[in-house]
């Protein structure tokens, strides 16, 4: 297929999709109000941009920051820092900071993202939860929905300290799960058990509708800044809203027990994380629109696709089901070469630390592993399944598709 035709075919899709853009705009929109609603609020000003150093007592910056995240999530404490890595590091960090010798907690959607399986002690580790005598059960999900009878089961038969629900997929083969599902399964879950800590690893959904776990029952809502709210400004960091007792835990674990989340300096994160978060809505809809018109090409050239251009998204993560290896490594390779920073480079499959397959990787991005600039990876292991996502700006997504396309198909 000659490059022209590949823009012609895509170009002939955007057309098509000129209804699910008018969607996606629309949550654009309530989130951009909603982001400024909350700037107002809290009378974010220049002096915000200011940062600290050292213990970062008083950090006018980074206290406006979370107060404004409160806003928008509807909760009663937030904690936004820069001294998260990220958020497979807020993850543990909260899971430590709610877990006590003894409990027990209960994923509800499978085995959780592969950097967790250390923390919990899935995959042996001598610092892991298992290790200080914190316990961990499972359920699947059935037919990409919660396995409600099996919840009720446990429920009623133990007492859980903490339930931990993951909506975007990560390198699993299932969907990732809308606000709907999530709003459901909470309602049912504080019907049997009101106390138990549900926490929500909302990675890759934020902004993706115009609710989110914390406005709809979720005790502890994380994410990271390296994706949807960190808008490619966001340099690092991660964060956890929820109620004001457990965001004091986690602040306790974060620094230490006394200090909490009254010290860490901002360092000159402020106006990155606040620019970050105000182009949030408008990032994440480039992003879906990027997924979107990928979805039709690519099932167009007769590829399988999940999910469809026509399925409700939960997040901003795309699929594309090669079937074979070499089809995957050269739409990834096309990805990078149609990425703004190391175009030149080829990616090839390696061994990863806490993988068991390997995996390719394709990130020309402005920051390290951003994940919400143009980007896409996979396991190589059959179904050859390519997770794509992201896109700062509508065109230069397009621009990497082109490229994929053209490379899958003609390199
Ligand atoms: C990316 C991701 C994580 C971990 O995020 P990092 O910032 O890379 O540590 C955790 N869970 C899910 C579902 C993710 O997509």
């Amino acid at each position: 297929m000659k490059k022209s035709e590949i823009i012609k075919l895509i170009n002939e899709c955007e057309n098509e999709l000129s209804d699910y853009y008018k969607n996606i705009e629309k949550i654009c929109e309530l989130n951009t109000f909603k982001v400024m609603d909350s700037f107002k609020k809290n009378k974010v000003s220049e002096i915000h941009f200011n940062s600290t150093t050292g213990y970062g007592y008083n950090d006018l910056g980074r206290d406006i920051i979370e107060d404004v995240y409160k806003t928008i999530f509807n909760t009663e404490a937030a904690l936004v820092r820069n001294q998260f890595i990220s958020a497979s590091h807020a993850l543990n960090v909260a899971l430590f900071a709610c877990l006590r010798p003894k409990d027990t907690m209960l994923s509800i959607t499978g085995t959780p993202y592969d950097t967790l399986h250390e923390v919990i002690g899935i995959k042996k580790n001598s610092s892991s939860l298992s290790s200080f005598g914190v316990k961990y059960e499972e359920i699947d999900l059935i037919n990409n929905d919660f396995d409600y009878e099996k919840i009720k089961e446990k429920l009623s038969k133990k007492k859980y300290k903490l339930i931990h629900i993951q909506r975007s997929k990560g390198y699993a083969t299932r969907k990732s799960l809308t606000i709907k599902k999530v709003k459901k399964v909470i309602d049912f879950i504080k019907n049997i058990d009101k106390d138990v800590i549900v926490m929500v690893d909302n990675c890759y959904c934020e902004m993706v509708s115009s609710l989110e776990p914390s406005n709809v029952g979720a005790d502890l809502t994380i994410g990271s800044l390296i994706k949807n709210l960190g808008a490619g400004i966001a340099s690092n960091g991660a964060y956890i809203v929820g109620t004001k007792e457990l965001i004091n835990l986690c602040g306790e674990r974060l620094t230490l027990p006394g200090e909490g989340i009254d010290v860490g300096p901002s360092l000159g994160a402020n106006k990155e994380f606040l620019k970050g978060l105000f182009f949030a809505p408008s990032v994440v809809a480039s992003s879906l629109k990027i997924a979107t018109l990928t979805s039709l090409v690519m099932e167009k050239l007769g590829y399988n696709v999940e999910p469809r251009y026509n399925e409700e998204r939960a997040d901003i993560v795309q699929n594309i089901i090669f079937k074979d290896s070499e089809s995957l490594i050269r739409y990834c390779q096309g990805i990078q070469s149609g990425s703004p920073i190391d175009s030149f480079a080829l990616p090839i499959p390696t061994d990863m630390p806490g993988y068991s397959d390997k995996i390719i990787m394709a990130s020309g991005s402005f920051t390290q592993g951003s994940s919400i600039e143009i980007s896409c990876d996979g396991p190589l292991r059959d179904p050859f399944i390519a997770y794509q996502q992201g896109g700062l700006t509508y065109e230069s997504g397009k621009y990497a598709l082109i490229n994929a396309i053209d490379f899958l198909l003609n390199q």
